[in-house]
């Protein structure tokens, strides 16, 4: 995907961990977010105790539950927020997937603003 920003950038998002990009989750659906994990990890550790009795493997109940969990987690936050690295402008999306355009109010906004809370310290970790 592109978006040509109005200032002549061209924004790509072809790639993961992209450091111009951000998901968002509501603040009306982060504890609804919160809740549905907790849920999750609730029946891992009652599927846990259940396994040795059941003869099922621990290992593929807690990959189960993480692929359970990042599903949740992608459920809650699909939408996204652009950043321009030239102009700063950003580009948002509504709940139908609109984009919509916010300009910088000035120069001294910093046009990194998507980037890992890390900053520099922020590395590819694949697990
Ligand atoms: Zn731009």
């Amino acid at each position: 995907m592109k978006i040509f920003c109005e200032c002549g950038h061209i924004i790509h998002d072809n790639t993961d961990c992209i450091s111009y990009k951000a998901s968002f989750i509501a603040d009306q659906d982060s504890s609804d977010l919160r809740y549905k994990i907790e849920e999750q990890i609730k029946k891992l550790v009652t599927n846990i105790e259940d396994a040795a009795s059941n003869k099922i493997d621990v290992d593929v109940l807690i990959e189960d539950t993480m692929t359970d969990i990042s599903d949740t987690i992608t459920d809650y936050s699909p939408r996204t927020i652009y950043q321009c690295s030239e102009c700063g402008r950003l580009f948002v999306d509504d709940n139908q997937f609109y984009t919509h355009v916010f300009i910088s109010q000035d120069n001294s906004v910093p046009k990194n603003l998507m980037r890992s809370i890390k900053g520099d310290e922020w590395k590819f970790n694949p697990h």
